[in-house]
């Protein structure tokens, strides 16, 4: 047994040998084979509850890494969670069935968020979701962790996610996480094609599906997947809004999800089992994130400290936004007390669903602070979608500043913790927490039209000799959202245009499967029918057609399966103009 493990055992063996019931946890144990059955029987035979603790005790230290580790685990799953806190700290890594980095490696492909950079344990919480994440391991179910916002769900129950024991023994399919947030249906319909397109995608066959056009389908697919492929596998689903969204997900299988109404799961069918995320940290929690922050030791905070987290009633989103504040200008804690203390910023949204005065008056601070042109800049960032991640060359694009200035630009914002950054990823992708982001649309609300335009704009005047490709790191983020700014800004010739043109088509199919365009169809439809509803049905009939074979690789030949459209349609005559183009030139 490691030294740390031991000598936590020592330490806490007086606690232990009063509390434990050694009897259930020693059925975990002899099931993780840590114990033998003569073990158990000789444990068993000691005459009273307390005797038997001792024994187990006394046995325990003198086993090895996996035997503390099963103790502990036994320990979360019977609730003992106090005690597994103090065991908790000492756990061994090295000597796991399954290395460190192989649990980093399943957490990432399945898209869990790291950790923020300041970060707090919260350990009573975390074992709270894990104790119920285990109570899935036999059966599917449905954990609900619900609170206000910014309280800190989606940082728990990815913190709860990384843990060897309930991988190995509750999750062995991996854990997948899908952010939801404010979705209409083709929004939904988009993510449940991206979640099966990715499931698919880790199973390394080539899928010969066709995409799945609508809910219903889409719903299949994943359930089949979740079945038959990934049976055991933990979905978690964070930020739901709409027991609509929720009822897609009604699958029989495991589900994580975080929320702020707890009634949601009212409607779907299975086991649910709860946990409360209480808005605030307790008062030493918040101080400790100060003092992170403020690079400075607990008891050398100033007053102000205690004052702050209790103004905010311990709000993690607050208290960080603030930390990162002080960090920046270290005198100013008297200014943000006030500041938070007198309310002085209007506030801005009208019907809140957050109840948060000081959530606005933060985020209103933090913005406050950058130098004017670089709040300009922040206004831009209104225009991205929920959830999406940008590499710096979009912002790049969109600002006309040198890579090296944005990268400086963007540093600012993350270090004031009104950007994310996502740096598993090269390039390193940004995003905006979607708190901000409802702030930054509720502000600018009068603006949305313009910003878009500008997003255009700056694309045509920076690709005008010819779009991006595959080699550009913004790519994909210009093929996937053009049309949506363009829609957006009220472009409507330059949305008619890009969305009926094959070649459109074809670099779109090719760079990001049909999913997406079909979506486009759908969703612009309405528009698009303003031009011409006939042109707009031929291209959505040719996908919905050739769907299955857009999506295989190498990619097909475009023109080729166009001309086999009915001679009357825009997508035949097209295919055939460039056929002829072809042919003469070749
Ligand atoms: P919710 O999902 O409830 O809206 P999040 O989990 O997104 O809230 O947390 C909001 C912010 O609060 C995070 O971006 C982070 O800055 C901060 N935060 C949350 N939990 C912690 C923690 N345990 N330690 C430090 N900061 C935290």
């Amino acid at each position: 047994l490691e030294e740390g493990a031991r000598s936590c055992l020592l330490r806490s063996r007086h606690r232990l040998e009063q509390d434990i019931k050694p009897s259930y946890l020693m059925d975990h144990m002899v099931s993780d084979g840590v114990l033998t059955v003569d073990e158990e029987e000789r444990i068993r035979t000691q005459p009273t509850r307390k005797d038997q603790a001792v024994a187990l005790l006394e046995l325990l230290l003198r086993k090895d890494n996996r035997a503390y580790i099963s103790f502990y685990n036994a320990m979360v799953k019977e609730a003992y969670n106090d005690l597994a806190n103090l065991l908790h700290r000492d756990l061994p890594r090295s000597s796991t069935s399954m290395p460190f980095y192989s649990l980093q490696a399943v957490l990432s492909e399945g898209g869990v968020p790291q950790r923020p950079v300041v970060f707090v344990s919260r350990p009573e919480l975390v074992n709270r979701v894990r104790e119920k994440l285990y109570r899935l391991q036999k059966e599917p179910g449905w954990v609900t962790v619900f609170g206000m916002a910014g309280s800190g769900k989606s940082v728990l129950a990815a913190e709860a996610a990384r843990h060897h024991g309930l991988l190995e023994e509750c999750f062995p399919g991996g854990i997948h996480w899908l952010s939801i947030g404010q979705l209409d249906k083709p929004d939904l319909l988009v993510k449940i094609q991206l979640l099966c397109f990715r499931l698919e995608q880790s199973l390394d066959s080539q899928s010969l599906h066709r995409t799945p056009n609508t809910l219903d389908e889409a719903k299949e697919r994943l359930r089949f997947l979740m079945l038959r492929r990934y049976p055991r596998a933990l979905l978690i689903l964070d930020d739901i809004w709409d027991s609509t969204v929720l009822k897609a997900f009604d699958l029989h299988c495991r589900i994580l999800l975080t929320t702020r109404n707890r009634s949601l799961t009212n409607s779907v069918s299975g086991a649910i089992y709860e946990v409360e995320v209480e808005s605030g940290l307790d008062e030493n929690k918040g101080m400790e994130i100060l003092a992170l922050y403020t690079n400075t030791k607990l008891h050398g905070l100033p007053e102000e400290a205690r004052s702050i987290v209790r103004e905010c009633k311990g709000s993690p989103l607050v208290v960080s936004l603030i930390g990162a504040l002080l960090k920046e200008k270290p005198n100013r804690w008297p200014y943000y007390l006030r500041q938070l203390q007198q309310k002085q910023f209007k506030r801005i949204r009208k019907s809140s669903s957050y109840d948060y005065d000081a959530l606005d008056q933060a985020m209103a601070a933090s913005i406050e602070v950058l130098p004017d042109e670089h709040r300009e800049l922040y206004k831009d960032l209104t225009v991205l979608e929920k959830d999406i991640r940008v590499p710096a060359k979009v912002l790049s694009v969109l600002w006309e500043l040198e890579p090296e200035e944005v990268e400086d630009i963007l540093e600012e914002f993350v270090n004031k913790s009104l950007l994310f950054v996502d740096s598993h990823n090269k390039p390193y992708l940004y995003y905006l927490h979607d708190l901000q982001l409802d702030f930054l649309v509720e502000q600018n609300r009068t603006q949305l039209e313009s910003l878009h335009k500008k997003v255009v704009h700056q694309y045509q005047q920076h690709y005008r000799d010819g779009p991006p490709t595959s080699g550009d790191e913004d790519c994909l983020y210009w093929i996937r959202f053009l049309t949506y700014h363009m829609a957006k800004a009220n472009l409507f010739q330059e949305l008619y245009s890009l969305m009926f043109s094959l070649d459109w088509v074809s670099t779109k199919a090719q760079l990001m499967g049909p999913a997406f365009l079909i979506n486009d169809y759908v969703e612009y439809g309405p528009i698009l029918d303003k031009e011409n509803c006939e042109v707009r049905s031929q291209f959505q009939e040719f996908l919905s057609l050739s769907g299955h074979q857009l999506e295989q690789r190498p990619f097909p030949d475009v023109v080729q399966l166009a001309l086999s459209q009915p001679h009357t349609s825009e997508v035949y005559r097209q295919a055939l103009l460039q056929a002829r183009d072809q042919a003469g030139t070749g």
